[in-house]
């Protein structure tokens, strides 16, 4: 099911092949995997070959705005890719001690701005990874710090590091026979297949007057096609799916705008009473939950912006949106200016060009920088080119909701990192 298919760019990126019968397996869910709410979420987007029955369904919850699938790969498969495949080709890592130094202090910084700088406090990292920001605890001082891990190659990293202080597994797995003061969660709950359920199990591990810290990416900033097409990154947040899911079990949610990563949601959650809000207000913290929003994503017209650029599909229409090769080029196509000027014949040398390029495995910067114009070029012109990697975009009965993303007939392209 895992294919080593494309080594483009700096990153290695293979392609999971959803195929129609995986698809067709998939169960619905019943509620919002975030919030738990049981209203119908409103359909984005299916991903699928253009004559499935049945396609991968982009939904958004009515009430939490988390952008989620409906139908996602099951849980088992799910935790078999991060268990087994997920990084495994990255090959060995070297020397731990310096490991993700640039952002280890991350939660260390957070805790002092709360005023929680007791040493002895016990902190638990949900999904720790390597351990960095266990390490980063540590080298201020903290003492108390675990972690969970369900990825075996991080968790053997992690154990090196921290030994005894490691469970084996997902949070279903793991049952600690303490309460925590602290329990955070960094750019963890996207991949897990019921945050809700991620989240109760913290509230059930932490202490009556403990706190707990969600991090996660801020759909206001993730490339569109990201989030539609990348399928292990299960939702996709906003600040209010983290506020509601909190709030619908008896917790508080303050907003911290202190990360060094301006676009990620770092989410401080607490019992009511518990932290002084106006305190925190005060620092770097604050309750608004209005989403973000900037030039190329706006809420829910963050879609219809990007595959709509310049106005509504006709009835029973289709438009090609061509399928750059990775992810990177994907940010930049959809970050940079959509209009482009006629298609021009020495184009169709170029792509020519291209797709000998591509038979014949060749990597040289020109034909990636050409390769960039002429995904720009089909996608405003609505050509379609033989052979050559694209999307089709179409709306069967005219409404946006109806749209469907697929390659030819075969199966859906997903980017897996
Ligand atoms: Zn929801």
């Amino acid at each position: 099911m895992f294919l080593d298919l494309l080594d483009a760019g700096h990153e290695k990126y293979s392609l999971i092949k959803l195929e129609r019968e995986d698809v067709e397996s998939f169960v619905r869910t019943s509620s919002c995997p975030t919030c738990n709410s049981a209203r119908s979420p409103q359909k984005i987007a299916t991903i699928g070959g253009s004559s499935w029955q049945t396609g991968l369904e982009v939904s958004e919850c009515v009430d939490c705005k988390v952008l989620f699938y409906r139908n996602p790969p099951s849980e088992s498969r799910i935790l078999d890719y991060y268990s087994n495949h997920w990084n495994s080709t990255r090959g060995e890592i070297g020397d731990v001690s310096t490991l993700g130094l640039s952002v280890n202090r991350k939660i260390a910084d957070l805790l002092s701005q709360l005023g929680l700088t007791g040493k002895n406090q016990t902190i638990l990292d949900v999904g720790c990874g390597y351990g960095g920001m266990m390490a980063g605890l540590s080298s201020v001082g903290y003492k108390q710090v675990y972690g969970l891990e369900q990825s075996g190659h991080r968790r053997l990293v992690a154990t090196d590091r921290f030994p005894n202080r490691i469970f084996k597994g997902g949070y279903q797995d793991c049952r600690p026979n303490i309460h925590f003061d602290v329990i955070y969660s960094n750019h963890v709950l996207e991949h897990i297949h019921r945050p809700f359920e991620a989240f109760r199990w913290m509230v059930e591990h932490v202490r009556e007057d403990g706190i707990i810290i969600i991090v996660v990416p801020n759909n206001a900033w993730e490339p569109v096609v990201d989030q539609l097409m990348f399928v292990p990154h299960l939702h996709s947040f906003g600040k209010s799916s983290i506020a509601r899911m909190a709030d619908s079990l008896g917790y508080q949610t303050m907003f911290w705008h202190g990360s060094p990563k301006p676009h990620e949601i770092c989410a401080v959650c607490f019992k009511t009473g518990h932290l002084d809000i106006n305190e925190l207000t005060a620092r770097n913290f604050a309750e608004d939950k209005k989403e973000d929003t900037n030039s190329f994503c706006n809420e829910n017209s963050r879609f219809y912006n990007f595959f709509y650029p310049d106005k509504q599909l006709d009835d029973g229409g289709h438009r090609l949106i061509n399928w750059p090769t990775n992810s990177h080029r994907v940010k930049s196509l959809v970050q940079s200016e959509a209009s482009f000027i006629d298609l021009d014949p020495k184009y169709k040398t170029l792509i020519r060009a291209l797709l000998w390029r591509r038979r014949l495995g060749l990597k040289y910067k020109i034909f990636l920088r050409g390769e960039r114009v002429i995904n720009r070029t089909l996608a405003t012109h609505n050509r379609e080119v033989p052979d050559y990697n694209y999307l089709i975009c179409s709306t069967t009965t005219g409404e946006s909701n109806d749209l469907r993303l697929g390659i030819r007939d075969d199966f859906a392209p997903v980017f897996i990192k």
